[in-house]
């Protein structure tokens, strides 16, 4: 089968052979997958993986054929699946639900083989059918959804927060500014393309602030807070100089979010945070559950997220595409 495997310094299209279904798997074709900032990460050197590996999470596909211990059921179904794999299902988080933190995980596309490829096998416990309103490439958003939706799982919602700064729009910024829109907050939108700021005026959201068009980010924000600062202030952009801004943003006893995993060492005001007792949160992997829920219902919108799609053999091109515009929003693989 072709696949996109990364070296170590580069991804190349390679021919590799289709992986040996166990009993208890199954094999998947890949239909869609979307590129992710983490795939841009390790791509760059900032995350480090083993290697070859092929990169990819964000995918969906169809079952086409089952392992001799696996539901037949599952033949022919249109799904997406979990990134957590190899789950012991007997660990200390495991033992609570924690899933995604199991000591044995292994993530798809970062520890083992990911999706940028025409097939892979798993074991059914990841996989999630797809409803029949949900395409394939739009099914590319719900793992990335579902962190969005985390980000409340993990930051339960007290009687004072109302208003919530998103600092970056990008695939996971818009998704989480639809999630916060949905639990009543009011969304200030921060981001340096005038693109996604659109976006996210379409979905609602009244305050939106240019990052570069703004000559103090901290006043602006305070403008629109009476004085105070964000209730919450989320972070999806790992930029060190606007984590800056997004402590100094956050009212005191706020609450900041940290969305971003990009692999590098980021200094931050902790000295700021514990003055004004800012609780910091973070969060990633989430419930699957609700993000279908929330694409299916047409509650979370993602038509105008799809930048581009492009087939396997141009990955390189995707991942380029990253680069060449602020406005540029997710790469969706067709395979
Ligand atoms: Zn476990």
């Amino acid at each position: 089968m072709k696949a996109a495997v990364f070296d170590g310094q580069d991804i190349s299209i390679k021919e590799v052979p289709i992986p040996k279904l166990e009993d208890s798997q199954v094999l998947i074709q890949i239909k869609a997958s979307g590129i992710c900032g983490t795939d841009i990460a390790i791509v760059k050197g900032d995350l480090p993986t083993p290697t070859p590996l092929i990169l990819g999470h964000e995918f969906a596909g169809e079952v086409i054929e089952v392992g001799r211990s696996v539901d037949s059921n599952w033949e022919g179904k249109q799904i997406t699946s979990e990134i957590n794999t190899n789950i012991d299902f007997n660990c200390y988080y495991c033992q609570r639900k924690i899933y995604s933190q199991c000591v044995s995980r292994k993530a798809l596309g970062i520890d083992i083989d990911g999706s940028f490829a025409e097939y892979i096998v798993l074991e059914p416990y990841l996989l999630h059918e797809l409803p029949r309103n949900i395409s394939y490439k739009d099914a590319t958003f719900i793992e990335p959804l579902a962190a969005a939706y985390q980000t409340f799982e993990m930051m339960p919602l007290g009687d004072d927060d109302k208003i919530i700064a998103i600092f970056g729009l990008g695939k996971l910024g818009l998704l989480l500014t639809q999630v916060a829109l949905s639990k009543g907050l009011e969304v200030i939108a921060v981001d340096s393309s005038d693109n996604k700021l659109a976006i996210a005026q379409k979905y609602g959201v009244k305050h939106l602030i240019n990052y570069f068009e703004t000559e103090n980010i901290v006043d602006e924000i305070k403008g629109l807070t009476d004085k105070l600062g964000a209730d919450i202030v989320a972070d999806t952009t790992g930029n060190p100089e606007v984590l800056t801004n997004i402590v100094a943003s956050c009212k005191t006893r706020g609450k900041i979010h940290i969305k971003s995993t990009h692999g590098r060492n980021t200094p931050i005001n902790l000295t700021d945070i514990v003055v004004r007792e800012i609780t910091l949160y973070s969060s990633r992997c989430g419930p699957f559950n609700k993000a279908i829920e929330g694409l299916s219902s047409g509650e979370i919108k993602v038509k105008n997220l799809i930048s581009k799609t492009f087939n396997l053999e141009n990955i390189k091109e995707a991942f380029a595409a990253y680069e060449t515009s602020r406005d540029f929003i997710k790469a969706v693989i067709v395979v």
